[in-house]
């Protein structure tokens, strides 16, 4: 068991957003315990406590505020530096059970404070051996009933003579997690409210001198129709600037407003955050470089403020008709929503954005985001009827789990696009971070960025191009596009285009090709792409797009127009009756991207054909996405979770910086998660390997266990096929010599028939989290890189896919009259993984290599796991960055 020491304070949010500071109590908090209990009324008291005894506070003060030591631990949740909770465990005869009792003020009731501190205590309690809390409460004590009903861990309830009993094992499964991330979402986009959508605003160190950044922030937030009170603060300008009251002090603001934009120098950050969080000022723009964000961030946290930057451009929210950036032009109302690191990019989106009159709905600069992240604004995207698709570009996007989570459940309602960084396939492999594990999967990013319904795109340009199509056009439903053009060449390049990108060309029926042929003039090209020749009538133009759009065979089309002497076919671009989704390639068009508007349409209209080609292709890996059914995440019967964490934990304690698991370790991890192993044993001598071998059956497999050996055939640490004693005992010996003094034990193995071997494992990437990797096993994924990975959790359906995703799969699929391997038993153990991947954040790589794969059924016979501590030991716990 780990050593039980104190754990670091967090932060996270109640329901209504409020920030509040959890960690274990001590000996100097007993004075505060004791007040908490002693101003909670008797009602309260007695519901807790079945009793009205005189000073219990003080007896529990001093049971809660003990060194915390195997049996039992404490947890205060305090706001704005008050106490207002404590959750506590004391271990209960019963082995792995302990009893839990929760405390929260009576002026907290109601605001979330008992299920957070629970949430913790649970996540907490499950790194010190405790597998089940346990509760007795009064059977009116509804309250705490319905705490424990809602916190979403499993229960068992027994009600007995007005005593109600329940039992809540720890481990926490799917459903706890949905109902965790659920509370963490409404709490997120509660806290964001007061940055988001201000009732009233201060900009800090708005200068008379009109260049001055804070000047330029209080012009456009002025500009930009704010209706709130707006306040300057400035020490030196009077009681009047820029048309505002004027304060010389964040102390002195007439109230406490909901938002602060601070732009003064970096050295004055400190103090005026200071004098914002006392004065009640709810949340912080910070456009000041060069800060030190750890100092700015614990201010906000004492003070309960969310913190945008520093080092950054500001905030806007059109909606709430605010700019508050210091960008020359401001954006004009609409549909995208934008988060981004640097401000110059955000800038250059904003105005394009608004000149292609997609509009912007919420912006952010995040700057060295402390605090509010891209994962934020995901979700205050969300939750906004207002933003219909969202932009994002930026170098990291904190918590790789919240946001792999966030952006595949936000995708499902909005299109998310992204630019790629790091999209090489040489960033990728640098960040896997190791030599041994065969299991660093060959993909990109890219596609990491897609298997989470991201759009994700290779520069700035493109992301605009993607965006104008989503904003303006619904989703293709297929990837035939029907290419018409007034000038044959282009129709040619926008068809070699699509095939660039993935899509098909589609053919028009023969009844729309006759159709055409009514249209056209003899010798137009009325097959593959439809040519009608440079000099047709801007309305008979519209016609052809009309009939080739309302073919069955088509999913989308592409209109080209190269405009002539002879007519103005730009004019049709919005003019047609088409419903499905529709790109325009206007030839000589001066911008690449552009929308068209016209007749309650919107159409976007691109210069080359290529970006027609690729802004369709993304729509259509989208639309794809979209429509995919999810899958099933499984119920995996038989997985002994608590063994698994028992034996990361006893590793950890030996080896508290982390590192590979010892065999029996491994093992005995996929055991109990219910992976498929080959029977085994350790032996330590050649008759104890004699014996082995002929419990577990013949032939057998020797592998030597020798510190620091990785690959232990290439090293000579494996004999295969051993029959008969003396051959064991031969292989026995040899090894022992071979390895002389540096032999750890020798592994005995069943040795499994021929087969298929594939590897399947589990890595960590930076921006997603644990990932599934499955591949061919030896030659095939050293030399060919066959592999492929998934986002945990898997579902079947992703399991499925990963199998076949692989360049050979079809040697498992059956091939050439040989029969396909146990495709089912494969799915499962890549689920198993994902699971286990999903409730062991330690773990940090895992290699099954090779599990060999029959028609019969597979078996893993080689295993490796890394694991590394995790600093915050359950990464779906509620947590404040
Ligand atoms: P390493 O990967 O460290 O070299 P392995 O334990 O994977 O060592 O063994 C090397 C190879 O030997 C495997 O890829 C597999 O082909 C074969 N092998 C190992 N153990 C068994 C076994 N129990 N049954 C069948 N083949 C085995
Ligand atoms: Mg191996």
């Amino acid at each position: 068991m780990r050593e039980p020491a104190v754990s670091d304070a967090v932060f996270a949010l109640l329901i209504d957003g409020t920030q509040t500071e959890i960690r274990e109590t001590g000996s100097a908090d007993r004075e505060a315990v004791r007040r908490l209990h002693a101003g909670m009324s008797p009602e309260n008291l007695y519901l807790r406590f079945f009793s009205l005894s005189g000073d219990i506070g003080g007896q529990i003060a001093d049971r809660m505020c003990r060194p915390p030591g195997a049996g039992h631990a404490a947890m205060g949740a305090w706001v704005a530096g008050g106490l207002v909770g404590v959750a506590s465990y004391e271990a209960t005869g019963e082995e792995g059970v302990a009893e839990v009792s929760l405390a929260v003020a009576d002026w907290m009731h109601a605001r979330g404070v008992g299920t957070l501190l629970l949430e913790h205590l649970a996540a907490l309690a499950r790194t010190r051996g405790v597998r089940a809390f346990s509760a007795d409460t009064l059977a009116q004590n509804h309250a705490v009933q319905r705490l424990f009903a809602d916190a979403g861990l499993s229960l068992r309830r027994h009600s007995e003579g007005g005593v109600v009993e329940f039992t809540m094992p720890l481990a926490p499964d799917a459903r706890y997690r949905d109902a965790v991330a659920e509370r963490e979402r409404s709490a997120d986009v509660r806290s964001l409210e007061h940055l988001l959508r201000p009732a009233s605003l201060a900009v800090i160190g708005a200068g008379r001198r009109v260049t001055s950044i804070g000047a330029l922030i209080l012009r456009n937030v002025l500009a930009s129709g704010y209706r709130g009170p707006v306040y300057a603060v400035n020490p030196r300008a009077g009681a009047e600037l820029g048309g505002v009251p004027c304060f010389r002090s964040a102390a002195d603001l007439p109230e406490p407003v909901d938002l602060a934009v601070v732009t003064v120098p970096a050295e004055a950050v400190g103090q005026v955050a200071e004098e914002c969080g006392r004065r009640g000022v709810r949340s912080l723009v910070v456009i000041t470089s060069g800060v030190d964000g750890r100092e700015l961030t614990a201010i906000c946290h004492r003070y309960g403020m969310r913190l945008v930057g520093p080092n950054c451009l500001g905030i806007a929210n059109t909606a709430a008709g605010f700019d508050a950036t210091f960008a020359a032009s401001r954006p004009i109302a609409g549909e995208a929503g934008v988060v981004v690191q640097s401000g110059g990019v955000g800038i250059a989106l904003r105005d394009h954005l608004s000149r292609l009159g997609i509009g912007v709905s919420t912006f952010a600069s995040v700057g060295d985001k402390y605090d509010v992240s891209s994962n934020d604004m995901l979700e205050w995207w969300e939750s906004d009827p207002g933003t219909r698709l969202g932009l994002i570009h930026v170098e990291s996007f904190g918590n790789p789990r919240k946001f792999a989570r966030t952006a595949r459940r936000v995708g499902r309602r909005i299109p998310l696009l992204t630019v790629v960084s790091g999209r090489s396939e040489a960033g990728l492999r640098a960040a896997a971070s190791h030599t041994a594990a065969a299991a660093t999967p060959d993909v990109t990013r890219e596609a990491l960025f897609r298997q989470a319904g991201i759009v994700a795109v290779h520069g700035l340009g493109e992301l605009l191009d993607a965006a104008a199509f989503l904003a303006c056009q619904p989703v293709p439903a297929g990837p035939r596009v029907a290419i018409v053009s007034n000038a044959g060449g282009a129709g040619v390049l926008a068809a070699d285009s699509c095939a660039d990108v993935g899509l098909s060309v589609a053919e028009p029926s023969a009844t729309t090709r006759e159709a055409l042929g009514r249209l056209l003039p003899p010798g137009a090209a009325c097959a593959g792409p439809v040519d009608t020749g440079a000099g047709i009538a801007p309305d008979r133009f519209r016609r052809c797009v009309e009939l080739v759009a309302a073919d069955a065979g088509v999913d989308a089309v592409i209109m080209i127009v190269a405009p002539t002497a002879a007519s103005d076919l730009v004019s049709v671009v919005t003019a047609g009756d088409v419903s499905k989704p529709l790109a325009a390639v206007v030839l000589g068009q001066p911008e690449s991207v552009d929308v068209r508007h016209g007749d309650g349409r919107r159409v976007p209209s691109y210069a080359y054909p290529e970006n027609a080609a690729r802004a369709l292709a993304s729509a259509w890996s989208y639309g794809r996405w979209r429509a995919r059914p999810y899958g099933r995440l499984p119920d995996l019967p038989g997985t002994r979770r608590a063994d698994a964490e028992e034996i990361i934990t006893a590793h950890l304690s030996r080896c508290p910086e982390g590192g590979w698991l010892s065999p029996a370790e491994s093992m005995g991890l996929l055991a109990a998660y219910g992976l498929p192993l080959a029977e085994w044993r350790m032996v330590g001598s050649a008759d104890d390997a004699v014996q082995a071998a002929a419990e577990l059956g013949e032939p057998v497999v020797l592998k030597a266990q020798v510190p620091g050996v990785v690959h232990k055939s290439d090293a000579g640490a494996v004999v295969l096929g051993l029959r008969g004693e003396d051959e064991v005992r031969r292989a026995y010996q040899a090894m022992a010599e071979r390895f002389d003094g540096r032999l750890d034990g020798v592994l005995i193995q069943r040795m499994a028939p021929e087969g298929v071997e594939v590897l399947c494992g589990i890595t960590q990437e930076p921006v997603f989290g644990p990932l599934v990797v499955f591949g061919l096993g030896g030659v095939a994924t050293d030399v060919l890189g066959d592999t492929g990975a998934r986002l945990t959790p898997l579902t079947d359906l992703d399991a499925e896919e990963l199998i076949r995703s692989v360049r050979s799969a079809p040697l498992l699929l059956g091939h050439r009259g040989r029969p396909a391997v146990d495709i089912a038993g494969l799915r499962s153990a890549l689920l198993r993984l994902s699971c286990l991947a999903e409730e062991h954040p330690d773990i940090a790589e895992l290699d099954l290599n090779p599990i060999i794969a029959r028609p019969d059924g597979v078996v893993a016979v080689d295993a490796r796991v890394r694991v590394i501590p995790q600093r915050h030991w359950d990464p779906y716990l509620r947590r404040m960055r």
